[in-house]
């Protein structure tokens, strides 16, 4: 009789074990397969988005491979975190659509060791992909709570190393200027001359420029021997580009 109990015993305490010991493999299961689905769909990302529409850097298209653009949309939003499109943030700005990040980092060229300085940090995503590439990433936002959203974003998906500034992004960041590349990724009337005086020689900025509610021309300003030269790349649509009164 004893026997028999000890073996009933024994036979539920196994199967109460092995309940516990599948449970949060099954939980650890479902994690994984989400993080999957994200995977694939960034890789029919880039493959369709991206390298169908010619962006050939190797780097930029690694960094977008990497970085979860889910994680950098609100929550309600993140189906729709692939599409190829733009998708709202809150507070009337946006997400860019992937393929105007890529291109807008492609045309930078970043190379590890480089300091790079965003003007717009938005959702944290462009930052988080130039911070793929190299650990000196400076990124400003104007709209208090997004530099605040922001910030969280990327710390959340692992970005420790990004300075972000909440603050009128025209004056630059003086304090860690001159910087090799910077990329404005809000539609202003006019480059503003602090952030070309913060560009290094040799250094490229990315900027659309043009009337804020109409279609606006991506230019590529690079500085070389002192002398600044400009070049339109492509029409695009950004939100404005606002200024601290
Ligand atoms: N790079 C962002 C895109 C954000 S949209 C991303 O990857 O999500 C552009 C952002 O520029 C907005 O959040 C807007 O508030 C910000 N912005 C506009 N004018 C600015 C300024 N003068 N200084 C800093 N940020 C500014």
């Amino acid at each position: 009789m004893s026997c028999f109990l000890n073996t009933s015993i024994s036979f539920i305490l196994s199967f109460a074990l092995l309940f516990i010991l599948l449970l949060p493999d099954g939980a650890a299961e479902a994690r994984t397969s989400d993080n999957d689905d994200y995977r694939q769909e960034r890789e029919r990302m880039v493959q369709m988005q991206l390298i169908r529409r010619g962006i050939e850097h190797q780097p930029t298209l690694d960094a977008m491979q990497q970085v979860p653009r889910h994680l950098f949309i609100p929550e309600n939003r993140r189906s729709q975190a692939y599409n190829d499109g733009p998708v709202p943030i809150g507070y009337g700005q946006t997400i860019s659509q992937p393929y105007i990040v890529a291109f807008m980092t492609e045309v930078l060229q970043p190379k590890p060791g480089q300091r790079i300085l965003e003007i717009g940090t938005g959702s944290g995503y462009q930052a988080a992909v130039l911070a793929e590439i190299t650990d000196e990433v400076y990124t400003i936002e104007i709209i208090e709570e997004l530099a605040g959203s922001g910030e969280a974003n990327l710390r959340e998906a692992g970005y420790d190393k990004v300075k972000v500034k909440h603050a009128d992004g025209y004056h630059g960041w003086e304090e860690y200027a001159p910087f090799d590349a910077i990329i404005v990724t809000a539609a202003s009337d006019h480059i503003p001359p602090p952030l070309i005086n913060q560009l290094k020689d040799d250094g490229v900025m990315i900027i659309p420029v043009g009337h804020p509610m109409r279609t606006q021309q991506l230019m590529q300003v690079t500085k070389s021997g002192g002398e600044t030269r400009s070049r339109s790349l492509m029409p695009v649509r950004f939100v404005p580009f606002t200024r601290e009164d």
